[in-house]
């Protein structure tokens, strides 16, 4: 109980540092129309870093490789894909990366291609990893990566109805086609030298390579070239939660 009442107090804090009320404040909900779907940022020389396919076991270190270096990026989880999220590592690990203040966002509860899928279970494989999160950290995410990219109107309005947007990517680093990191570099270094305004790159939490060989990497090659770095929500200039409230004990149904 203790470690429990000392997250409510952190969040608490939390909530009060980004300016959020600690009850909920529920979105007047179920926007009309079809989600918004970004595939870069609206700042320009803005790095929004994404990390997709988790929680899993390289979280915390990501976590903590973007905070020393003063970068806070996002993550699109997952439900039930490599790890459940319930499970009480994965709870810490995400717990971590939250109050450390990056941006935790749905990737969607099975990793499933949306576009198969007919509108309940598009809303189903939303809503268990929304209330898995809301379970855990206490938020409704206002931003779903959806698996492989892959979307179609029917997708987009039942984002829309459950008032989120879609994030794609403008720089693909292919870390799950099983480039080497030299690889990805150069793929970063391209978008670099071209001088593209904005990048959103998609990375994946799931490769050691990815979380400290890649990332440092990236971080300083950014910075180098003059891109500054913000969660997702921030490189496109809205919220990154739909609603805030105190995360909940852990009871019987924090199950996959
Ligand atoms: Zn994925």
């Amino acid at each position: 109980m203790k470690g429990s009442s000392f997250l409510v107090a952190s969040l608490s804090i939390l909530l009060c540092a980004v300016g959020a009320q600690p009850a909920t404040v529920a979105l007047k909900g179920h926007r009309a129309g079809p989600a918004t779907i970004f595939t870069g940022c609206v700042v320009n020389k803005m790095a929004a870093l994404t990390f997709d396919d988790g929680p899993n076991i390289y979280e915390a270190g990501i976590s903590d490789v973007l905070t020393a270096h003063g970068v806070r990026g996002t993550f699109f989880v997952n439900g039930d894909l490599y790890n459940c999220i319930y499970d009480k590592q994965i709870v810490k690990n995400l717990r971590h990366s939250f109050l450390a203040g990056h941006q935790i966002g749905s990737h969607t509860w099975a990793h499933l291609d949306l576009t198969t899928l007919n509108e309940t279970q598009i809303h189903s494989e939303m809503s268990r990893t929304e209330l898995a999160l809301q379970k855990i950290l206490g938020v409704t995410p206002a931003f779903m990566r959806p698996p492989f990219g892959s979307y179609n109107d029917l997708v987009r309005n039942v984002s829309g109805t459950r008032g989120q947007s879609l994030v794609i990517w403008n720089v693909d680093t292919r870390d799950w086609a099983g480039l080497t990191v030299a690889e990805s570099e150069a793929i970063y270094q391209t978008a670099i030298d071209a001088k593209q305004d904005t990048i959103l790159p998609l990375m994946h939490e799931t490769f050691n390579t990815t979380a400290f060989e890649l990332l440092p990497w990236a971080i300083k090659a950014l910075k180098a070239a003059g891109y500054r770095f913000g969660t997702v929500a921030e490189c496109v200039g809205q919220r990154p939660y739909q609603a805030f409230n105190l995360p909940r004990i852990r009871d019987r149904t924090w199950t996959c």
